[in-house]
């Protein structure tokens, strides 16, 4: 029902299918009236490009209307032929203290009027809700949620979240909301975390409810409706939006914009121009309800197209840090991601775009977390007793520091490493993936520079290097060579593919690809390394793009003899394993098992049951997503293994 198409971390951009189209998420559902329609569903369409929308199923229940919803079906109802998502009221009963609609019955009333998705009667928990008061809410849902399974006839049931702000509850609820066959997941209980700018706590969740919610499934952060918050939900893996905020900002003559919001009343300009700005005045905005509640979807619509371009880019974060310095709030919940990188890293895929530097929050991104957790776990320095620690400079650092690591190597026993703003990178490492597509300031903040010293500590302490010596001039050189006296026998190419293999395929790795009679291929315009031939053998290749190295199948036959299974695996069945073998990519719902430490786009062997290799290739998705998914491609498959 539900399938990944590109991805930026949790984010995704996606497909949902639904009886009435194809829904591309991200995607955000005007909450539609059916009693006060400010703008129609048919305009909806027609003027917004709305792919799907949301309406109240308990009001339409509780209305005079009743009978001619359950006469025509809601699709003609509305006058809508998209997808509907329908809510079964538990906010509104919630808010108002009145139980007046049972589960059953509101459940087989969004069945017979044939809504598209809907939800459960869920029991709203409020953030400051006891421990034991959400604990009761989180069984009634779950129970409410297997309940509905049995009248939920053609209905794509939707199941919340609840938990308030006890995160291991919000974890317990996702799991068992996961093991019931629903279409869609929500996260409900979070409009007061917004209305109070608890977008710390929002993130926290997000991300509880993230981590017990299966991956293959969309997930709907419900009542979120402005668009300040949607890159950050977006990246921490919310697919569905609902706004009821475009129609209630405008009647409270408040004009939406995606990094905030400004009252009409004291609009002298007009800081937008979409169709309905795009000839207004300030005055047509104060006397037109109508035209300010369609400017509000317009800038709602556009930042979710802003958001699936960065995720297209490769650059949400980027996208998020900026959006997230709004508002004080804002900035509170971006360094709170810092407290889930560990979990968000399983995710994030291991190329994106450029990596601008935004602000000390940018460190901490998970994609540079990997690449310092990569390196004190895999790193391999070359066998010399000294190390010189150079200041930040422009990329390549071999480039800029060229003539001083001449003279290095010349004079001293030694290797050089750079304390690069997220951290110390070998020099080696200076043409990979994120270093050298980072862009960082001249003049960097003090927060940044003190968590590269911590870092470069941390890095140090594994004991690499014997001696050590931080650039200060000229005399640091001399220093160094004192200490380690030189010349050092350092082969950049070779230090380059053997760290860059244990870096990339695990310690071992190295030994095992680069054994024998070792030829580098080199580009004769910027004199990198392009393949790596071992023994004649055409083993690895470099992509320029990223720095790092692709397998090819004498690599992998290499990689599969030295490291023990499960290592670098995706295991297959074997309905899949004799198109993979022709070079087919390998999709989620044949893989068996795979790697845990996988991630999106690490380099993979693709094995059989019994451990034979297939193919080799590059992963899409991690373990979690490959075992979820029915549907997709888990493994780009490079170069199959034909059976001879
Ligand atoms: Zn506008």
């Amino acid at each position: 029902m539900f399938e990944m198409k590109e991805r930026a971390g949790l984010g995704r951009i996606g497909e949902l299918r639904t009886a009435h189209g194809v829904v591309e998420t991200p995607a955000l559902m005007p909450v539609v009236n059916p009693s006060n329609l400010v703008i129609t569903p048919k305009d909806l369409a027609r003027m917004f490009g709305v792919q799907i929308l949301i309406t109240n199923a308990y009001i339409i229940w509780k209305s005079a209307d009743r009978q001619r919803f359950l006469d025509e079906g809601i699709h003609r109802a509305l006058d809508f032929d998209g997808p509907i998502m329908t809510d079964s009221g538990a906010f509104q009963q919630h808010v108002y203290g009145r139980v007046e609609v049972s589960n059953e019955e509101i459940v087989k009333f969004q069945a017979a009027i044939g809504a598209d998705l809907g939800a459960v009667l869920d029991v709203f928990s409020e953030p400051d809700d006891s421990r034991r008061r959400c604990e009761e809410a989180v069984e009634e849902t779950l129970r409410r949620t297997r309940d509905a399974l049995e009248w939920r006839g053609d209905l794509g049931l939707v199941g919340t979240v609840q938990g308030g702000l006890h995160m291991d509850l919000r974890e317990h609820c996702a799991k068992g909301l996961s093991d019931i066959p629903i279409a869609v997941h929500a996260i409900g209980g979070v409009v007061p975390l917004m209305e109070g700018y608890q977008f710390a706590d929002l993130v926290d969740v997000i991300v509880a409810s993230k981590k017990g919610l299966r991956p293959d499934r969309p997930v709907h952060l419900f009542g979120a409706g402005h668009p300040i918050t949607f890159g950050l939900a977006v990246l921490l893996g919310c697919d569905l939006f609902d706004s009821a905020a475009y129609v209630k900002y405008a009647q409270d003559g408040r004009m939406i914009t995606a990094w905030g919001t400004t009252r009409v009343e004291g609009l002298a300009h007009i800081p937008c121009s979409c169709p309905a700005c795009h000839d207004a005045t300030p005055e047509d905005l104060r006397a037109d309800t109508e035209r300010l509640a369609q400017h509000n979807l317009y800038v709602s619509l556009q930042e979710l197209e802003v958001v699936k371009q960065a995720i297209h880019e490769g650059n949400l974060w980027e996208h998020v840090e900026r959006r997230c310095r709004a508002h004080p709030s804002l900035l509170d919940a971006l360094k709170g991601l810092r407290d889930h990188v560990d979990f968000m890293e399983r995710y994030e895929g291991l190329v994106g775009g450029t990596l601008f530097y935004t602000g000390p929050e940018s460190v901490w991104r998970p994609v540079a977390h990997r690449f310092r957790q990569r390196l004190l776990k895999r790193y391999s320095p070359p066998r010399v007793e000294g190390v010189l620690i150079l200041p930040e400079a422009r990329r390549p650092y071999t480039r800029a520091y060229s003539k001083l690591l001449r003279t290095l190597f010349e004079r001293a026993n030694a290797h050089a490493i750079v304390r690069s703003a997220f951290g110390p990178v070998p020099v080696e490492f200076d043409g990979v993936y994120p270093v050298a597509q980072s862009v960082v300031p001249d003049d960097l903040d003090l927060e940044t520079v003190e968590a590269s010293e911590v870092l470069l500590r941390q890095f140090l302490r594994r004991g690499y290097f014997s001696q050590g010596v931080m650039w200060e001039g000229e005399d640091s050189l001399e220093e160094l060579s004192i200490r380690a006296p030189g010349p050092s026998a350092t082969d950049m190419d070779k230090q380059r593919a053997e760290a860059l293999a244990n870096y990339q395929f695990g310690p071992g790795a190295a030994d095992a690809l680069l054994e024998g009679e070792v030829e580098y291929v080199k580009s004769k315009k910027t004199q990198k390394i392009r393949n790596v031939l071992v023994d004649g053998d055409h083993v690895l290749s470099m992509r320029a793009r990223d720095g790092l190295f692709t397998l090819k199948l004498a690599g992998g036959k290499r990689l599969h003899k030295a490291l023990p299974a499960p290592k670098l695996r995706v295991v297959v069945n074997e309905e899949s394993s004799p198109s993979n073998r022709e070079g087919k990519n390998v999709f989620a719902k044949f893989v068996v098992d795979c790697d845990g430490e996988l991630r999106p786009l690490d380099e993979v062997l693709v094995v059989s049951e019994t451990d034979e290799l297939v193919a080799v290739g590059r992963a899409v998705m991690n373990r979690e997503e490959m075992l979820a998914f029915e549907r997709g491609v888990a493994v780009k498959v490079r170069e199959g293994s034909p059976l001879l």
